[in-house]
């Protein structure tokens, strides 16, 4: 599944192709990815919408219309959007068409139909599932005062409280797990109960692990126009902790751990990580 980083590498990789395109025709083949919408509405209220920019929240991709309205898509697992020109077929699982202006067809592909499209009406009318994510993680509104103020309100462990993106944003699985390695404290640790210094530690660490994987990701371009391309995930990323259970932490040479809590597979270094 994409994490915040690669979802701004498709929104990057978006913008050149659809700014200031019009979408003239809009075909939604699979309902499912728009449920709040039948076919003839998406097709109608998307005909002629001129396509102004391409913006990101957490990781839903916005693309903002002229009229002032946004189609908010999440690519879940496995949604895609590839580029191509109108003589080129359509790759398998295209459940949403869209034909621009400058005679290429802008398609999203789901294999496993989890993505989801909606209209948003305007800015100020974000539905909830949007207005409740944390500030961006790399924007000025995530600030150390608000990451302290919330690790001080939860008693939940860390390792919880980032994965909950309604009070730290961007952070999936292997994000968390490495912030937590490079600020050396226990991922077990209720939030709070970890020190001011350590908390201070850990919000500089979840900043250079996402900063580090969009500069990683940036070597990796997303070609639009390749149907077969595997899109994202292409790089082999190097992890400090993150799936080397029993390899040796890269500070003291003691055996990485993996244990599972709360459903998800944490790494940690037993000694650098004690506490
Ligand atoms: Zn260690």
């Amino acid at each position: 599944m994409p994490e915040l980083p690669e979802v701004e590498h498709v929104v990057r990789a978006l913008r050149p192709v659809v700014t200031g395109r019009r979408i003239l025709v809009a075909e939604l083949n699979l309902k499912r990815i728009a449920p709040e919408l039948s076919r003839a509405s998406f097709g109608r209220q998307l005909r002629n919408a001129l396509i102004t920019g391409v913006g990101r929240r957490g990781k839903y991709i916005l693309f903002e219309l002229e009229s002032g309205r946004m189609l908010a898509t999440h690519l879940r697992m496995t949604g895609k959007f590839v580029s191509l020109t109108t003589d080129e077929s359509l790759p398998p699982y295209a459940h949403v068409v869209f034909y621009l202006d400058d005679e290429r067809r802008l398609v999203f592909c789901d294999m496993r139909q989890f993505g989801r499209m909606r209209l948003i009406t305007s800015a100020q009318r974000l539905p909830k599932e949007l207005n409740a994510l944390a500030p961006e993680p790399l924007s000025d509104d995530f600030t150390e005062e608000y990451f302290l103020k919330t690790l001080s309100r939860s008693r939940r462990s860390l390792k919880q409280l980032l994965l909950d993106q309604t009070r730290v944003l961007g952070l999936g699985n292997i994000y968390a797990v490495e912030a937590l390695f490079l600020a050396g404290v226990n991922p077990l640790k209720p939030a709070n109960k970890l020190s001011k210094p350590r908390a201070r530690k850990l919000y500089q660490a979840i900043r250079q692990v996402l900063r580090e994987a969009i500069d990683a990701g940036s070597t990796l371009q997303i070609d639009m126009a390749d149907v077969n391309g595997s899109y994202l995930g292409t790089t082999e990323r190097f992890w400090r902790v993150y799936e080397r259970e029993g390899e040796p932490c890269l500070n003291c040479k003691t055996s990485i751990k993996r244990i599972v809590h709360g459903g998800r597979s944490t790494y940690y270094c037993p000694s650098c990580q004690a506490r």
